[in-house]
């Protein structure tokens, strides 16, 4: 059973992985995307979670595999149809996530119109940080998100940029799915994404929430 570590010491066992894409306007002109009219949401399965400094292992049905530095959420209180107002007293800690994603393999499945699991929820898909409490965080929407590989900076972004707020984004998934305890959200990506390679380190980092550091096997 993977947990989410709270750095006050608590456990949460974790449930659902929900992710939103194409949430920074930057990173969705990179990927050559059209800007969505509605959340694009995809789930991750809690398998997929390594904890930092653990080794990412890229499928052998991919040769592109991209890093996506991003802002995790953790839920504290069940909710549904939560409104935005009340959205962020769901959220028990912030932490930083990878969502890693098989570039190639997604773009096959797009282009088939098939679901993209198998691009983002393999085995080490999802490194993840310890989640500072919340009470921590005073403006998750001031956040700077930073990532390097081998020390080259790759992103380097705000989460000011973001298209749906995290107040947003709770309440829009939490009309589809009840959001509860141990739930993770992955809030979307800035621009910079590129590839990984065997040997790689990563460093993922948020600015007063905490940083990841993984390798590729
Ligand atoms: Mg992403």
């Amino acid at each position: 059973m993977k947990t989410a570590r709270l750095t006050t010491g608590h456990e949460y066992p974790i449930g659902k992985i929900l992710c939103i894409g194409r949430n920074y306007a930057d990173h969705i002109c990179e990927l050559g995307n059209a800007l969505p009219d509605a959340p694009v949401i995809f789930m991750k399965p809690a398998s997929s979670i390594i904890d930092d400094g653990e080794e990412i292992v890229i499928p052998p049905y991919s040769s592109d595999c991209h890093h996506e530095a991003e802002l995790a959420l953790l839920i504290g209180i069940e909710g549904k149809n939560i409104p935005p107002e009340k959205a962020l007293d769901h959220i028990i800690g912030y932490g930083v996530a990878i969502d890693l994603t098989l570039r190639d393999v997604q773009a096959g499945q797009k282009k088939k119109g098939l679901p993209w699991e198998i691009a983002k929820g393999f085995d080490t898909a999802c490194p993840l940080s310890p989640f500072v409490p919340a009470g921590q965080v005073a403006k998750p929407q001031d956040l700077r998100i930073r990532l390097s590989v081998n020390g080259e900076p790759r992103q380097d972004g705000s989460t000011a940029m973001m298209i749906h707020s995290v107040a947003a984004i709770i309440s829009y998934m939490s009309g589809i799915f009840t959001l509860e305890p141990g739930d993770v959200i992955l809030t979307g990506t800035p621009a910079g994404v590129g590839p990984i390679t065997s040997g790689d380190r990563i460093i993922a980092e948020i600015t007063g929430v905490g940083s990841l550091t993984v390798t590729v096997r």
